[in-house]
């Protein structure tokens, strides 16, 4: 696929980017170009274009917007020591895409196009991966039908989109423990359901169960599975870790019903490779529960590209809350995410062939 060329004769100045850079929020503000591809189901992709950012025009019509057909991704480019720009594995954030598009009964994006249109934008807007600790440059492709008519059917046409945003913590603020409100009621997927792929849906109808965690005081919610209400799934937008008598590390298993996570995996790689057990199985939430009490389970983390790997403090239900370890950072958490961190911004060999030089 050609990239067809069209800069701003405007891009922002330099010094209100300073101002941006300086301070990043998460997915505030956005870099002076996008890329974007159209997909008709008699022409295949074409129009691959970078240009401004700028709004959209849509057909009120138009499919994406009274039936959610819809994927997404995110992933981050980092500042490298010698100056130049990564990204983190973006060959896998494409082949998922590719996995959530067919979910998602929309095109497959080509897995060397989704790389090189994340290349083109960070090397087009290279002046905007910021440079403080804990800042990158996050990319976020997405792909929607834009069909014009309310005829419930797949799309016959969609188009491509990918836009950039200097990213600072996600959490804002230093380090701190998460907590988790224990959803009762509500399921974030179910066997058969589009909870293995990246899709708007998902988040739409995660929404409400997160309010009622904010509403109990506590940071995110976690959702249990849908048939049992027993085995533990994962966050709004995050897997689930538990650390178990320090040398053992639970997951629960990849299965149609959570997504799966690059962090995930490269959590699973970096652990087993600093010498921790990993166990990909059903976790009951009674596990976490009696094990924080007993002291059995000493360390919770989430993790995912935005937060990377955060801790989690308390798990909290109506009327109960289990805390692991003494609710601070934890140091399996610590050592993981130092492990992790260190790799994408260029501090520890790369022994995967995980980072992706962009410049
Ligand atoms: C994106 C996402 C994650 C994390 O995936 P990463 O590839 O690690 O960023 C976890 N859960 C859900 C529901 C997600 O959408």
């Amino acid at each position: 696929m050609e990239f067809d060329l069209q800069p701003t004769g405007t891009p922002v100045d330099a010094e209100t980017r300073a101002g941006v850079l300086a301070n990043p929020a998460f997915g505030r503000v956005f870099t002076d170009h996008m890329v974007s591809a159209q997909w008709t189901r008699e022409r295949g992709w074409f129009d691959a274009c970078l240009t401004p950012y700028a709004p959209l025009t849509l057909d009120p019509a138009s499919v994406v917007l009274h039936y959610a057909q819809e994927v997404f991704e995110g992933l981050k480019a980092y500042l490298q020591p010698d100056g130049g720009i990564a990204m983190f594995r973006p060959d896998r954030n494409a082949a998922r895409m590719v996995r959530s598009c067919a979910r998602l009964a929309l095109p497959p994006f080509p897995e060397d196009a989704f790389v090189a249109a994340c290349e083109l934008l960070v090397r087009t807007d290279r002046d905007w991966v910021p440079d403080g600790e804990g800042t990158s440059l996050y990319l976020r492709p997405f792909m929607y039908a834009d069909e014009v008519g309310l005829g419930v059917r797949p799309s016959d046409s969609a188009r491509f989109l990918l836009i950039a945003s200097p990213a600072g913590n996600y959490f804002s603020g230093p380090l701190r423990p998460v907590s988790l409100w224990l959803s009762q009621e509500y399921v974030r997927a179910a066997p058969g359901g589009t909870g293995a792929a990246k899709t708007g849906g998902n988040y739409a109808s995660s929404l409400v169960a997160q309010q009622e965690a904010i509403d109990n005081g506590c940071d995110q919610v976690v959702f249990l599975d849908a048939v049992e209400h027993r085995w533990l799934e994962e966050l709004g937008g995050m897997n689930v870790f538990l650390v178990q008598d320090d040398r053992t590390l639970l997951t629960p298993p990849l299965g149609g019903t959570i997504l799966e996570g690059v962090t995930r995996d490269s959590v699973i790689t970096l652990a087993r490779e600093l010498g921790y057990t990993v166990e990909e199985r059903p976790v009951d939430v009674d596990e976490w529960r009696k094990g924080a009490t007993d002291g059995s389970v000493v360390e919770a983390f989430a993790c995912g590209t935005a937060a990377v790997i955060t801790p989690i403090g308390a798990l909290r239900w109506p009327g109960g809350e289990a805390v692991a370890g003494d609710g601070q950072p934890g140091a399996v958490t610590t050592e993981l995410r130092t492990a992790l961190l260190d790799i994408q911004y260029g501090r520890r060999p790369d022994t995967h062939g995980w980072l992706h030089k962009v410049v």
